[in-house]
């Protein structure tokens, strides 16, 4: 145990100036690095790709890694280089842990640096398997809040502004991060209502409407909640409420209709905190390419995939002093777009939108099936509120042998609606578009916040595998 002879101090932890210089906050990005040219930005990632290899090798997770693939960090020289670092998953990451309890040997900090270097824990929300723990070193936590903030201010949240933050401040980072940056770098006053079950939606409505706040963060589908719980209020989202604009996370069409403000979407996880956000333009999400590399990879064979190709989304971020994410195969589903400037100014690269988790994905009778697709199909027709939750089951039918079948629940928009007339129009849809029969169950409207976790979980569970 390191021991020190003076309380450390916070504020000596960060060169502040140096954290602004590099990473610029909201409004000196806009007329900063928001609008380098692709030399800009691809000279800057080498060098920080280059800073951040040096520190990967000295973590043991990092060396053990290269080793197994051959790998050391002067085998980078260029950006073309990238697919020479070995990619890891959550696989590794759990062996890790295994390997070294309860924290894995990926971490650069443990609790007692903390008489030098201010830290903070979270994990993330274990969608899939056991949490994943992070500790974070006080620039680290800036820079992810910096981004945050710059997410905001894209989304025309301005300094002034009150925004109530409806994530669930709780062992995920995701509610904290955005605290920190609407608080300490966009001058926004936080009300800090959390999830549903902190502060019930009714009441939540109520701090809308009494103290006349101008956004809300939250998942897309409890922005929809909240809009829908005020109408049973008595009170029109679009006119006696005052929302500007609100910045979600997911599916934007239910949220627009419900409050007719603009809606926008990001994306974000837990160790590496906000990695692209949609501009004006609403086409794909922006990176921030002064403090990432995203690369878009093939599900199987892990090779880099040419624009407009689904793949796997793999991460580098180029930020961080703690823990590092280098060429971090996060398992969730996108593609990047053609390189061009975009409308609103800027050259940094785009990805589209969140498409789901590809371990989640099911190959059905040779077909590659994920569950958020299905959601999207069934989320398009006027007769279902866009909730679903699917099931992947062994079922024996008509005395055939056994095999998987994919059942997805959905609720209809109205209690009075045709089922059987509803789960026909479905199953025709999804059979057409997918390829391959998916059973469809129309079941009560509000009966499947139990299995999603509406109102509690941070990305909605819309998957179990019970075979
Ligand atoms: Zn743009």
């Amino acid at each position: 145990m390191k021991t020190t002879k003076k309380t450390p101090y916070y504020y000596q932890a960060v060169n502040f100036e140096k954290l602004v210089n590099a990473y610029e906050p909201p409004l000196e990005f806009m007329d900063g690095a928001w609008k380098w040219s692709r030399a800009q930005i691809e000279d800057n990632q080498l060098k920080r790709l280059k800073e951040t290899l040096k520190k990967g090798a000295e973590i043991p997770f990092y060396q053990r890694l290269w080793a197994k693939h051959d790998f050391t960090p002067e085998d980078i020289q260029s950006l073309e280089d990238m697919h020479k670092i070995p990619l890891y998953t959550i696989d590794d990451i759990r062996e890790s842990i295994q390997l070294e309890p309860p924290f894995g040997d990926y971490q650069k900090y443990h609790f007692d640096d903390g008489t030098h270097e201010p830290l903070r824990f979270y994990t993330s929300g274990g969608t899939t398997g056991a949490p994943r723990p992070t500790i974070y070193s006080a620039w680290d936590r800036e820079v992810g809040a910096i981004l945050s903030a710059r997410t905001f201010y894209l989304h025309g949240i301005r300094p002034g502004d009150a925004v109530m933050n409806s994530w669930a401040y709780s062992t995920h980072n995701a509610a904290w991060i955005m605290d920190h940056g609407l608080w300490q770098w966009l001058g926004c006053t936080p009300i800090t209502t959390g999830t549903g079950n902190v502060t019930p939606t009714e009441k939540q409505v109520e701090f809308l409407q009494t103290f006349g706040v101008s956004s809300i963060l939250a998942t897309s589908d409890y922005l929809v909640h909240i809009g829908n719980t005020a109408k049973k209020m008595g009170i029109d989202p679009k006119e006696d409420l005052h929302i500007k604009t609100l910045s979600g996370f997911g599916a934007k069409e239910p949220v627009q209709d419900v409050f007719g403000c603009p809606v926008y979407d990001s994306y974000a996880f837990h160790e590496v905190q906000y990695v692209a956000a949609e501009c004006e333009a609403e086409e794909g999400l922006h990176i921030f390419e002064d403090a990432f590399i995203i690369e878009v990879v093939d599900f199987e064979t892990g090779e880099p995939l040419p624009p407009g190709y689904r793949g796997n989304i793999v991460v580098t971020a180029l930020y961080k002093t703690g823990t590092q994410q280098i060429r971090y195969n996060i398992q969730d589903i996108s593609a990047s777009y053609e390189m061009k400037l975009c409308s609103c100014g800027s050259w940094h690269k785009k990805i589209d939108y969140f498409k789901g988790r590809s371990d989640n994905m099911i190959k059905l009778r040779g077909i590659n099936v994920w569950p958020e697709a299905l959601g999207d199909i069934v989320s398009k027709s006027e007769k279902t509120n866009g909730e679903y939750f699917c099931l992947l089951e062994r079922l024996e039918s008509n005395g055939q042998a056994a095999r998987d079948e994919m059942t997805i629940l959905v609720e209809p928009k109205f209690v009075s609606s045709d089922r059987s007339a509803l789960q026909t129009e479905l199953e025709g849809q999804l059979k057409q578009k997918i390829g391959v029969k998916i059973n469809v169950n129309i079941v009560e409207p509000d009966s499947l916040r139990e299995l999603t976790g509406h109102g509690v979980r941070a990305k909605l569970k819309r998957f179990e595998d019970r075979r």
